[in-house]
């Protein structure tokens, strides 16, 4: 039994297409599979959805799947004659007005028709993830003359931000509310907004996503200034926040970015919400078999920060090495978990609680922490016992058992929370608490002797009802009078 506590979320993509290696990426242990909008087409995502659902049914593991739209990611539109040259000091044109193949030497085309009237002369356009700086000199109609700062090699189709943000695009595009209803048609457990400003953004996806009869989480991905400003709306409007740190760093600048990604990752834990932490944690694994020491050390302090899940995107998606790649973060995940630093907690410790369910969950995380048990099982209907528990350190294993698929994969993202079936047959009391010792045992999870704690609701099947905390001797469970 795998007892990684920290989530690993991996990106499908042309190197995952093949079952072998799909089939390597469950065994080495995923938790979640990231389906990416920006690339590709909606029916390549079905494919890779329906793929993974059927592989990792094959294997007896529950793995979520990740919808994450595109958003309004600008780009510059497509070269006539392949890459271009910027060189320092030559001026370049970004043309709202260009045709979206007839890109040169001297201007291409853009993706986002109003970039133009978002910005001002002086203001630096960074493109292809920051390897190119553009200085606005002036704009003139649908077109942006600029001055390279900072030249390279610009091909098709690469990004483009602002520093320091405060473009006017929405969030979700036509693109996205079409990608919404495929996410929804394939049951997807989560979807990723992308370039979200506000909690209203995330609120307006989540109701087209109602609409689309789907109940999946809302990952909110942070990556424009504007949504640092606002993250403490959007950590409470989303179920999950991910410090998405390709198009972050990009707009705040490096020098702001591991202060932001550790200030998130302690506001996510304080609002009960999941945070993934994404984006080059081991990138030189897309050409290597080994990551740096560099990438090693930043899974292993994101890990310490307290985060739910780390992240694989080109790794996994279209590296050389996608099953080597998940295998070295769990690894580092599992030497990070062994720190002490890790394991204590005096969280919430000085904060009143509102709900009976979450005070038994706080309890719950108290007593085991403090008392030592083997296992911690969570009867559980929507989940939301185990996240409560999820937000407070601890080595000690979280099981959620419950009935609902969609609950197991819904959980699949909280940090040290472990999906069980486990459906509830019988209605006395002592009976279901002795059903769900027995399940643990069978899947090798405790042992006779083992103490553990147990929480429920008196009438299971109710979501919100957890209002009782067991302690328990396995073994004991077999001579408890029913
Ligand atoms: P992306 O988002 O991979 O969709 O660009 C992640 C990031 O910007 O870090
Ligand atoms: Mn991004």
């Amino acid at each position: 039994m795998n007892t990684r506590r920290t989530k690993i979320v991996a990106t499908l993509g042309p190197a995952t297409d093949d079952v072998q290696v799909l089939d390597g990426l469950i065994v080495a242990g995923i938790d979640c599979a990231r389906v990416n909008f920006s690339h590709g087409t909606a029916a390549d995502q079905k494919r890779r959805v329906e793929q993974v659902r059927a592989r990792a049914a094959a294997l007896g593991r529950d793995v979520g799947v990740l919808a994450d739209l595109q958003g309004p990611k600008i780009r510059v539109e497509k070269f006539r004659d392949g890459p271009v040259e910027l060189v320092d000091g030559k001026s370049f044109v970004l043309d709202a007005s260009l045709g979206p193949d007839d890109g040169t030497i001297d201007a291409v085309g853009i993706t986002y028709k109003d970039l133009p009237s978002d910005v001002q002369p002086q203001d630096i356009l960074l493109l292809n993830d920051g390897l190119i700086a553009l200085t606005v000199d002036r704009v003139d109609g649908p077109r942006i003359h600029t001055v390279v700062l900072s030249g390279g090699e610009l091909s098709n189709g690469k990004g483009i931000n602002r520093q320091g943000g405060g473009l006017s695009a929405g969030a979700l595009t036509e693109k996205d509310r079409a990608d919404i209803k495929t996410a929804a048609m394939l049951g997807c457990d989560y979807v990723a907004v992308s370039f979200p400003r506000t909690a209203a953004d995330i609120e307006e996806a989540r109701t087209l996503l109602n609409e689309a009869g789907s109940k999946a989480g809302i990952v909110a991905k942070i990556e424009r200034a504007v949504a640092v400003v606002n993250i403490e709306e959007i950590t409470r409007a989303a179920d999950v926040v991910m410090i998405a740190r390709g198009d972050l760093g990009v707009e705040i600048g490096d020098a702001e970015l591991p202060g932001v990604q550790k200030n998130i990752v302690h506001l996510a834990r304080e609002l009960n919400t999941a945070c993934i932490t994404a984006t080059q944690m081991m990138e030189s694994m897309v050409a290597n078999p080994v990551p740096t020491r560099a990438e090693v050390l930043d899974v292993a302090n994101a890990v310490m920060d307290g985060t739910d899940a780390v992240m694989l995107s080109a790794e996994t998606a279209s590296g050389r090495y996608p099953v080597k790649a998940v295998q070295a973060m769990a690894r580092v995940c599992e030497g990070a978990e062994r720190q002490r630093m890790t394991q204590r907690s005096s969280h919430r410790i000085d904060q009143a609680f509102v709900r009976t369910d979450e005070a038994v969950a706080m309890a719950t995380m108290y007593t085991a922490n403090h008392l030592g048990v083997r296992a911690i099982l969570a009867l559980t209907e929507s989940g939301s016992t185990a996240l409560w528990m999820s937000r407070i350190r601890s080595g000690i294993p979280i099981y959620a058992l419950t009935r609902h698929e969609a609950t197991r994969r819904r959980v699949t993202l909280y940090r040290g929370v472990y999906p069980v079936a486990f459906d509830v047959v019988d209605t006395h009391p002592a009976r279901v608490t002795a059903n769900a010792i027995d399940k643990l045992l069978e899947i090798g999870a405790v042992a006779d002797g083992d103490r553990v704690i147990i929480t429920k609701g008196e009438l299971s099947g109710i979501a919100g009802g957890t209002n009782s905390l067991k302690i328990m001797r396995v073994g004991d469970h077999r001579l408890t009078e029913t």
